[in-house]
């Protein structure tokens, strides 16, 4: 299929694997009984939820039974953060979270603290980064549940999950992360790592859209209240009809991801070497995040006395985001970013490239060229205008 753009926003949605488009198509013909209904039909379309399950268990290293399917990540963020603090409400109000979250986890913490939780909001390093002995002094006695993501989305700052979990565990704080950069990206094995909640989305690595769960350990203590009240499905939980089509998109996309983290891996730290190589000699330009240890698939970079909005225009038919693209909408500059301590004016400027599996050397290439030209070209047009 030919197409008139690149793509480098990756981080933002990824394609379909074409072998999970096939596979929700078969599930779609012979697969559409509710998979509540006891009849023949609707045990082909649990057989397939139950499939999934266990392929989704297999990259968590998990027991099926403690997957909650959802609508995606931000619904797992909403059930996994409001659930645990009102089900941990009686034993304390006090919760603790990251500036640099996505609006997923952020929004529900601020409605939380409408509701009569306090919260407390870290700011992570300049360079994106949580120290996990701030984290630790921001901990109390009535401290119930702590949300730290993965990969930040913006960025691809990694976050110490093991070395935050620990210390979550050392005092009986429910810990969430929202993983959806991360899971079918970086290996994690929540047999070894201290996570109670975790959240995650299929489009984020290759699966369709509209699809996600939250695994809930299943540990003493560690329970969500619903959000979603109806037909008790999903032990009440996330009760609603399950789309069996998409759960086994979903589990097959995760099949697919396991065996390839690596390989994927280096294909992504190749690109955003070449990625950067082509930039960085511009003057003026700096990354946001942490190039030695973050994610590798996701490059942000700013640059002076230029405006983001305008690089973007300047940049087609190359497809970047500025901030995020849940934030793209404002002009706002990116709240991440500003929490960074970056100014207004280099947090305008951010630019996310975000690569995928499909993403080429060719690609970058170009993309690190026409970033090249479209910086020089805004900055003569600044020159010339100046009086
Ligand atoms: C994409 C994303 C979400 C939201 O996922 P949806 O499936 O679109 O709801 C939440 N958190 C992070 C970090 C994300 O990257």
């Amino acid at each position: 299929m030919a197409q008139d753009f690149i793509y480098l926003d990756y981080a933002a949605s990824t394609p379909v694997d074409p072998r999970v488009a096939e596979c929700m198509r078969d599930c779609r013909e012979s697969g559409y009984a509710n998979p509540s209904s006891n009849h023949i039909a609707g045990r082909v379309s649990r057989a397939n939820i139950e499939r999934a399950a266990e392929q989704l268990a297999a990259l968590l290293n998990v027991d099926p039974a403690t997957l909650i399917w959802t609508s995606g990540a931000t619904e797992s963020d909403n059930l996994g953060i409001a659930g645990a603090a009102r089900f941990r409400s009686h034993r304390g109000k006090h919760l603790v979270t990251l500036l640099t979250e996505h609006k997923a986890v952020t929004d529900v913490f601020r409605m939380l603290e409408k509701q009569g939780f306090e919260v407390t909001w870290l700011k992570p390093e300049d360079d994106g980064r949580l120290d996990p002995a701030a984290f630790a002094a921001a901990l109390r006695k009535d401290t119930q549940l702590a949300s730290i993501m993965y990969v930040n989305n913006e960025m691809g700052v990694m976050q110490d999950i093991e070395a935050i979990g620990s210390i979550c565990r050392e005092h009986d704080v429910l810990f969430h992360v929202d993983a959806a950069q991360a899971v079918g990206k970086v290996p994690i094995d929540l047999q070894a790592l201290p996570v109670d909640l975790l959240s995650l989305t299929a489009h984020k690595f290759y699966g369709p859209k509209g699809i996600g769960a939250l695994y809930i350990a299943d540990r003493p203590g560690c329970h969500v209240e619903p959000i979603l009240f109806g037909g008790g499905q999903q032990q009440r939980i996330r009760p609603g009809t399950l789309p069996a089509d998409l759960i086994a998109g979903l589990g097959l996309a995760a099949e697919i991801a396991q065996p390839r983290i690596d390989t994927d891996h280096d294909h992504l730290k190749n690109l955003r070497r070449r990625l950067w190589a082509g930039i960085q000699g511009i003057e003026g330009v700096l990354v946001n995040g942490n190039i030695e240890s973050g994610f590798p698939g996701i490059l942000n970079v700013s640059v002076e006395d230029v405006e983001g909005e305008s690089l973007l225009l300047e940049l087609e038919p190359i497809c970047v985001a500025t901030g995020s693209a849940c934030n793209s909408k404002s002009q706002e500059p990116s709240y991440v970013l500003r929490a960074l301590g970056r100014s207004d004016l280099l947090a305008q400027s951010a630019i996310r490239f975000s690569m995928g599996r499909p993403t080429t050397e060719h690609e970058v290439e170009l993309a690190a060229r026409r970033y090249r030209e479209a910086v020089a070209r805004l900055r003569d047009l600044a020159t010339a205008a100046a009086p």
